[in-house]
């Protein structure tokens, strides 16, 4: 039902975030929309250009961390729903600092999560608290099999650690505060605004700048890899027709192993940039593997799609030339991150209103 809905999204400057606000913002004009981001370096709010400006949205700056700051927040805006994304989301990052996931995973999915018990407290009803995981909650897989929303939790990397320990806080306050939650685990993300350290901006930024491309072990480890427009569209799926309660996963039956992947976009850049097919592959290069490095990510998402009616819109081809084409037209984006300049658009265009 579209009544009007004050709407919290946290980390909405971030990659999946930002895809997250503009369909909201976009599809449901007469909901509030408060993206509340902390802008660490992952925050980027030229992600959201192209609706800052209208009237069912709004940004807010706070760290989730920040007790006063949330709880001031929950007491402004009287938030009916959350939609959580805010996180560290880097696994690499997690192993030169488990600590900094520790303290935004847990600790500010904690804070949340007791902001909205206390603003709720009269009434739960119609309210949700919708929190976003990843499936490297599971652990890893050989060959064979797939995770379903029965898997065991096995995480293996600080990261996923960090984020295995919210899901269950999440369902903590479920059973024991009656909090009404829900949950999605999903697979890799790719597509547009998506941080160039990840493994296909990189890549496709890399190739551009003839650059080595770096390839963990022997490029063995298998993703599977859904269009993170799709993921935004699952989530607004399960945020309006979703179990209270319940945990979907999301994936695009889409399985790769990184090395064809990387060949895959090799090929693509080389037609784009108009060079001879092989050229951009000899870029190529094998790096020591990542230390714990999970083999094997797949995600059956069944229950999404026989419950909710929800399938990915695109095909995987179709999805990576759509990505390399918006990487290619949006040069100042990825400039601005690589000089750093992205950092300052806040004060710029937020700070001194
Ligand atoms: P991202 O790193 O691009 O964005 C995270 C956002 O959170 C950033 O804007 C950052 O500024 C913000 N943030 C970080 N710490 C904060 C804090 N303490 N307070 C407030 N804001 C803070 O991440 P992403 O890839 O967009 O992932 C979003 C969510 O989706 C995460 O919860 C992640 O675990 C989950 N997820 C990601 C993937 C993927 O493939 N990227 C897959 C499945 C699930």
């Amino acid at each position: 039902d579209n009544a009007k809905k004050t709407i919290l999204i946290t980390g909405g400057a971030g990659f999946i975030g930002s895809h997250v606000v503009r369909l909201f913002v976009n599809k449901y004009p007469d909901y509030n929309i408060i993206n509340l981001d902390a802008l660490t370096y992952a925050g980027n709010l030229e992600n959201l250009t192209d609706i800052e400006s209208k009237p069912n949205y709004t940004f807010e700056k706070a760290d989730i961390t920040d007790e006063a700051a949330i709880e001031a927040l929950f007491d402004k805006y009287k938030f009916d729903s959350v939609i959580h994304l805010a996180a560290e989301s880097h696994v690499d990052r997690s192993i030169l600092d488990p600590l900094a996931f520790v303290k935004t995973n847990v600790l500010g999915t904690v804070t949340l999560l007791n902001a909205a018990r206390k603003l709720w407290k009269g009434s739960m009803e119609g309210k949700l608290f919708y929190h976003v995981s990843t499936d490297e909650v599971y652990g890893s897989l050989g060959e064979e099999g797939f995770f379903t929303e029965e898997t065991p939790y096995d995480p293996r990397s600080p990261y996923s650690a960090s984020k295995a320990s919210s899901d269950h806080f999440v369902f903590a306050y479920h059973h024991t505060y009656h909090m009404p939650v829900i949950m999605s685990n999903c697979s890799n993300n790719y597509g547009s605004h998506h941080f160039p350290e990840k493994l296909i901006p990189l890549m496709i930024n890399n190739i551009k700048n003839n650059k080595p491309l770096p390839v963990y072990g022997k490029g063995e480890n298998v993703r599977d890899w859904l269009f993170v427009n799709d993921h935004a569209r699952a989530i607004d799926t399960i945020f309006h027709t979703g179990k209270v309660g319940e945990k979907y996963n999301v994936g695009g039956f889409n399985e790769w192993k990184n090395i064809d992947l990387i060949h895959v976009l090799c090929k693509l850049m080389d037609k784009k940039l108009g060079r001879e097919e092989g050229t951009s592959a000899k870029l190529i290069t094998y790096v020591t593997d990542r230390a714990g490095h999970d083999l094997r990510y797949a995600i059956d998402a069944t229950k999404l799609n026989k419950e909710l009616g929800w399938e990915p819109s695109l095909q995987f081809e179709e999805g990576l030339e759509k990505t390399v084409d918006w990487y290619l037209e949006n040069e100042k984006w990825i400039n601005d991150i690589t000089s750093g300049n992205y950092q300052h658009y806040y004060e710029e265009q937020y700070a001194k209103r």
